[in-house]
């Protein structure tokens, strides 16, 4: 069975369940629908309206998701905190104190900043221990503190 929202040529909405879905087609054209107001015979397919279950299915998910967002970035927000906690901001500094630091030259800490690509590469040629952070983990930029 299959419920369609009819219209009629006065604009009267109503409902019938047909069978299957060819029956309204092939039942219209014939004359076979009646308006239950009016009488008239000139119906069609009205504009549907949102499906309820469907709608409340999509909300679910909606709902699912943007709580998956926020434990995402709830978690994003710890290591953003923690990197900005733990380690140095040396901006675009980087590959210099990264390099400092590897070599000796400046005390071992933990430090993050911006490298060009081919700084990045360099720095790994060298052997000096990087990694690229995701931008969602990137705290926001502090003072240089060096
Ligand atoms: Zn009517």
């Amino acid at each position: 069975m299959i419920k369609y929202n009819l219209i009629c040529g006065a604009d009267h909405e109503f409902e019938i369940w047909f069978s299957k879905s060819s029956d309204f087609d092939e039942q219209a054209p014939k004359g076979l629908i009646e308006c239950p107001y009016c009488g008239t015979t000139k119906v069609e397919k009205a504009i549907m309206a949102p499906n309820i279950s469907t709608s409340r299915k999509k909300e679910a998910t909606a709902k699912k998701q943007a709580a998956a967002l926020q434990m995402m970035n709830a978690a994003a927000d710890k290591i953003r905190k923690e990197i900005a906690d733990k380690c140095d901001y040396v901006g675009d500094g980087f590959a210099d104190e990264a390099r400092a630091i590897h070599y000796g030259e400046k005390p071992e800490r933990a430090i993050y900043g911006e490298a060009t690509p081919h700084e990045a590469a360099a720095l790994q040629d060298e052997g000096v221990g990087i990694a690229p952070l995701p931008e969602i983990l990137a705290p926001k930029p502090k003072s240089k503190t060096n």
